[in-house]
């Protein structure tokens, strides 16, 4: 296949994957009490870190005290709602909708600003064009036609004032500071949309120098959500191996201290979490350098794809479903270095 027939296979897979008849709805016949959801968790040897990546979501482990913090870890909802389990900070890691439209983009922004966790940080994804405003002035019409839509009004509804009344803020490029609890330690975050080409979507850059400079960007923060993974890790595509960047892995590898947990998504398959040391000989020696030097990986992937997409007895999984589950997140909370 020429690769704009690959791109526009992948677009119709895409859509015909999203469509209700898919079982991808609220209306999905497989209720959660219908199937056995093994328990699957990650705990540090220091025993200040638990990651849960898959547990009973009708019980959810319980909250590990007040002297922790609980993150909720999604993403690629693609315009999907679903029953989220309850933390400190909810994460999403773009791909808020199907295509960019502004109803798609509604239905997110209002799930989520609708959810308990006083704390609540999103970014874009490739699908999400309008919010690339510069790229989608030329690159509507490939995926709009002549429905153009209007790239103000979408930002001001990821970006508004009543979403951060409710605690809900939007990352493009930039850093924030939040306390997830009243008195508690203050936590830095740094949100990039950005991922490698791939069928020239929104937010693609092109691998070696511009992939560089942009990453390059991505400060020293306790909290990194970046729509792509970075190469190696929870990014085997179905076709086409190891699509993480790989400038993303050296950039991070060379950090004196690495950001503590780092969320993704986009490449669905690889959903999942681990954690990940980054060995000596992934960087440059450096004086100083902080004695932490792993990185919680998270691929939070919510929508399925697959061959976890389907159950044994061929019914679908639904959006945030088994195999593909909100992934949470516990950190005993230490005072910053
Ligand atoms: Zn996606």
């Amino acid at each position: 296949m020429s690769p704009f027939q690959s791109w526009f296979s992948n677009i119709m897979n895409f859509k015909s994957d999203s469509s209700p008849e898919a079982g991808q709805s609220a209306h999905d016949p497989v209720a959660p009490n219908e199937v056995q959801y093994p328990s699957e968790s990650l705990k540090s040897e220091s025993e200040d870190t638990i990651v849960h990546i898959s547990y009973d979501p009708l019980n959810p482990p319980p909250h590990p005290g007040a002297n922790w913090t609980r993150f909720i870890c999604i993403s690629d909802t693609h315009s999907s709602t679903f029953n989220i389990p309850h933390g400190d900070v909810l994460l999403h890691s773009g791909d808020l909708s199907k295509m960019g439209r502004e109803d798609q983009i509604k239905i997110t922004v209002e799930w989520l600003r609708a959810q308990p966790h006083p704390v609540k940080i999103i970014i874009a994804g490739n699908h999400d064009l309008p919010l690339h405003q510069e790229w989608y002035k030329s690159a509507y019409r490939m995926f709009h036609g002549t429905k153009k839509e209007s790239c103000s009004r979408i930002r001001s509804l990821v970006d508004s004032k009543l979403n951060r009344k409710h605690g809900l803020v939007y990352l493009q490029d930039e850093s924030h500071t939040f306390q997830a609890k009243e008195g508690g330690r203050t936590w830095s975050i740094y949100g990039s949309p950005w991922q490698p080409y791939y069928g020239g979507w929104a937010f693609n850059y092109m691998p070696g120098d511009e992939a560089d400079a942009l990453v390059s960007k991505i400060p020293e923060v306790d909290i990194l959500l970046t729509h792509g993974p970075p190469h190696m890790l929870l990014d085997e595509a179905l076709s086409g191996g190891h699509v993480g960047c790989s400038s993303l892995s050296t950039h991070l590898s060379r950090m004196a201290k690495p950001p503590r947990l780092h969320v993704f998504g986009h490449i669905h398959e690889g959903h999942g979490a681990l954690m990940h040391s980054w060995s000596p000989s992934d960087s440059e020696p450096s004086a100083g350098r902080h004695p932490s030097r792993s990185t919680i990986t998270v691929n939070a992937a919510n929508y399925p794809m697959g061959p976890k997409a389907r159950l044994p007895n061929n019914t679908s999984v639904p959006c945030g479903g088994l195999g593909f589950q909100p992934v949470i997140v516990d950190f005993l909370d230490v005072t910053e270095a």
